[in-house]
């Protein structure tokens, strides 16, 4: 992999604390694998517990430094951190696919996408205002100020090995909270390299310390019981974040959750068919199939069903699967075989209740793990695919006759990330973006993600937002100062 790489000193293989690059305890280390091939590509620092504990103690020493900065002061490193992201775009979206295996162009984007909230609460730093209030009695003055939680902790998923990062570090940094961050152990070296461009921006040391670990439960447990982390941020599975916040409830921690999709992309007759084509490709099959906002159940109205399913059928008919650093690729592997095996689970349980597989079937091919993309038609509410997010290139077609109908089946489960549908009658949009019981509703696209806009999930999709002026709000507390004159 170095040898790839035009600056090969971004590949780091120590954790970085309080500024230096360090060894496990008793100098242990974990294997990262590259999923096109299986290889070995790195053997990373495996911190103990109580490393963690000191990286969050360290980062509590450094915080009260860095929340004395003015906000243009961290706005400037933040900017200078954002610019070499994306001096060394190539080289990050090297590494990136190599552990996780998305296409090389993909991981370009996403590094974009990351730095984009760098720059994004760099300028938001110097914007954390305040208010006054008028007086409830003649003598009082009332001023509300924002201040920096303190020490935030973020556990975060191998799907967005950098961006899922900087989302939650760019606000925390920008209000002034220190932030010790735990990549996927699956996907650490991104991280790491993050680690390396933020020393290299000038980012004092403690501020920001990254944490690898394949402990990722005691590292949870460590995160919730410190009385010194008083955030936590978590992207993940909902049941993950279920543990999380059960153990944050002894604390009272304050707690952003960005947990499971189950998202539903519906098309209606009315609807550009080719748009729709081209949006459910982007958004059923943008990273194989593994984001949380991954459109999981399509449904088709009658009049276009057949049409739509031969117009997808064709177009994926044309991706090229193969390793993401080979030029052309369009899917990458998966990123394990247990991810394998879920969409396999997911093909089969479908084809049992009477589903028809016009694509792929879920054939496997090596030695990386790959998985063919699979369309199937004849889709019923009975099947799994239904209620568990299959995070894998699987595309399933369920027919609906009217509007009300689809309205309730989008909204039949517990999830409410993202959800996306194609019509063109104003009255009908206007009525189906209000009715569906989602944080985020793509109309007429299926790209939905940007650092401007506030992303996040209701119901059992988690707690919070990420991006635009409000996601700063979670590392941030209000004071309210009541003045006798
Ligand atoms: P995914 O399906 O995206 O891997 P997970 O919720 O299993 O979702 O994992 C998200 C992150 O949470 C990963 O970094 C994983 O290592 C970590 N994780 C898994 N179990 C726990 C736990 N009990 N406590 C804290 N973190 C955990």
């Amino acid at each position: 992999l170095k040898s790839l790489l035009k600056d090969p000193s971004l590949l780091a293989d120590r954790a970085y604390v309080d500024g230096d690059w360090v060894d496990g305890d008793e100098s242990a280390t974990f294997e990262v694998t590259n999923p096109a091939r299986g290889d070995v590509i790195a053997n990373v620092a495996d911190l103990s517990r109580a490393q963690v504990a000191h990286a969050i103690a360290t980062a509590a020493t450094a915080q009260k430094e860095w929340a004395k900065y003015t906000g243009k002061e961290r706005a400037a490193i933040l900017r200078r951190w954002f610019d070499l992201m994306m001096e060394n775009q190539d080289d990050l979206a090297t590494i990136l696919t190599a552990e996780q295996g998305k296409p090389h162009a993909e991981a370009k984007g996403e590094i974009a996408y990351g730095a984009s909230f760098i720059e994004f609460f760099g300028e938001e730093a110097k914007r954390i205002y305040g208010e006054t209030i008028p007086g409830h009695q003649r003598d009082k003055r009332i001023t509300v100020i924002k201040q920096p939680i303190g020490v935030a902790a973020s556990i975060t998923p191998w799907n967005f090995p950098t961006a899922m990062i900087t989302r939650k570090a760019a606000p925390a940094l920008a209000a002034g909270c220190a932030f010790v961050a735990r990549p996927s152990e699956l996907t650490p070296l991104s991280a790491l390299a993050l680690g390396v461009l933020a020393e290299r921006a000038g980012l004092p040391k403690g501020v920001l310390s990254i944490v690898t670990t394949t402990n990722a439960s005691d590292t949870g447990k460590e995160f919730c019981e410190n009385p010194t982390v008083r955030k936590l941020t978590f992207t993940g599975s909902t049941n993950v974040g279920r543990i999380l916040l059960r153990q944050a409830a002894d604390q009272v921690m304050k707690c952003s959750m960005e947990l499971g999709g189950n998202a539903p992309f519906i098309v209606f007759d009315d609807a550009d068919l080719d748009a729709a084509v081209e949006g459910a490709i982007m958004c059923k099959f943008r990273n194989n199939g593994q984001t949380c906002v991954c459109a999981n159940r399509i449904y088709v109205q009658a009049g276009v069903y057949d049409a739509f399913a031969a117009k997808l059928k064709a177009a994926v008919e044309k991706m090229k699967v193969g390793d993401g650093l080979e030029p052309g690729t369009d899917l990458g592997p998966l990123i394990n075989s247990a991810a394998i095996k879920k969409v396999q689970e997911h093909v089969a349980d479908a084809t049992a209740k009477g589903g028809k597989v016009i694509l792929g079937g879920g054939a496997q091919q090596g030695p990386g793990t790959y998985l063919s993309p699979t369309i199937m038609t004849g889709m019923t509410r009975d099947m799994i695919v239904s209620t568990e997010e299959t995070f894998g290139p699987f595309a399933p077609l369920f027919k609906f006759t009217d509007e009300d109908e689809v309205i309730e089946l989008a909204n039949d489960t517990i999830f409410g990330l993202a959800s996306y549908f194609y019509a063109k009658d104003l009255s009908r949009v206007y009525k189906v973006a209000e009715a569906l019981e989602y944080g985020i509703v793509g109309v007429n696209t299926g790209i939905i993600s940007t650092e401007v806009a506030p992303f996040g999930g209701v119901k059992q999709s988690g707690l919070g937002r990420e991006g635009s002026h409000h996601g700063i709000e979670d590392y941030l507390e209000m004071k309210y100062i009541c003045m006798s004159v």
